[in-house]
């Protein structure tokens, strides 16, 4: 969507009318949720997700996480379990964030993920938070509400300070009572402590009747219970590539007209939005490496090229990227 002056919509029935129309449209909003201001648009639409990164400038795409009303929508997206079930059941809503296997039916944007076979889930405390995912029925992808590199806002003058005239709309409720973000929990064979946060790791500890691990190395982790925070192809990747060489895949971008071009117009949003479907669907071929076309250095071009970069650098013998 194009952005020029950015709505202040009132916590009314009429404002979230007007913020669920925005969101449907693939619009940005950015609302509270009791830990910060949140930059909400829907999960499942690659554009929108795509308009989070531009909005925010962030150079690089991390996986985020997927806002819901509560578990029953939880479980449309997710794998559910007992645990999951016991977590939700004493601290949701709330500042707990429970990461889970991806359902094949789910519909999320792989931008959403950052590729991952996995979604982080959330079902935010805060009335407003709530009401706007109850009207909008679907969930939103919100990282803080700040441009990259900024502090996190817990006012929606916070939000305008830094977002003004980026984004489509905020909707104006007070301050965030927590103030940090969410405690993100991995439940893979075994639960992780994936980032400490607004829910005390002694409260998980004490319903868990165990020790958190806190995993190693998020990008090389050393138990098969623990989750990989990066997607990356199995193939190798060669940066730079204007042609494909023996036994290569092009993806292609602009003038490089590759097996799958990212964006034949050279439009660096839609290329945010199609570069983990492509480069899956590469993957899957078989060939044994990618030949990426050159992406420009400048807007989400810098997400797209660091998320090159690391899927092009070593890996180790798990296939895992190197640090
Ligand atoms: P935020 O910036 O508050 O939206 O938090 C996003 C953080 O959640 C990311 O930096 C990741 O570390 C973590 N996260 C989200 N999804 C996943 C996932 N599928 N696997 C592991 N970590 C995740
Ligand atoms: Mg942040």
């Amino acid at each position: 969507m194009e952005t020029g002056k950015t709505e202040r919509l009132d916590p009314t029935a009429r404002g979230l009318a007007r913020a669920v129309g925005i969101l449907g449209a693939g619009g940005r909003v950015a609302f509270p949720t009791e830990t910060v201001y949140g930059l909400g648009a829907d999960a499942r639409n690659g554009a929108a997700v795509a308009g989070i990164y531009a909005a925010k400038g962030r150079p690089s795409f991390n996986p985020l996480i997927a806002h819901v009303a509560d578990v029953a929508m939880a479980r449309r997206y997710v794998v559910w379990s007992d645990l999951a079930d016991r977590l939700a059941g004493a601290f949701w809503p709330g500042p707990l964030t429970l990461v889970l296997p991806l359902r094949p039916d789910a519909g999320i944007s792989d931008l959403t993920t950052a590729g991952l076979d996995t979604l982080a889930v959330r079902v935010p405390a805060h009335p407003l938070a709530q009401a706007l995912l109850r009207a909008f029925d679907g969930p939103l992808a919100a990282p803080s509400a700040n441009p990259s590199g900024r502090i996190s806002p817990t006012t929606a003058e916070h939000v305008l300070a830094g977002l003004d005239g980026r984004i489509e709309a905020v909707l104006m409720g007070g301050a965030c009572g927590v103030g940090v973000e969410s405690t993100i929990l991995g439940l893979g064979a075994e639960p992780v402590l994936l980032r400490p946060g607004g829910l005390p790791v002694e409260a998980l500890e004490a319903m868990l009747g165990a020790p958190l691990s806190t995993g190693g190395s998020a990008d090389a982790p050393s138990s098969p219970g623990q989750l990989l925070s990066h997607y990356a192809p199995r193939a190798g990747l060669r940066l730079e590539a204007e042609t494909a060489r023996k036994g290569e895949v092009l993806l292609g971008f602009g003038p490089v007209a590759g097996e799958i071009t990212l964006s034949a117009s050279g439009d660096l949003h839609e290329a945010a939005a199609a570069l983990f479907g492509a480069l899956h669907e590469l993957d899957a071929r078989g060939a044994s490496g990618i030949a990426v076309a050159p992406i420009p250095e400048r807007g989400l071009g810098r997400a797209i090229n660091d998320r090159l970069r690391r899927a092009a650098a070593p890996r180790d013998r798990d296939g895992t990227a190197g640090a």
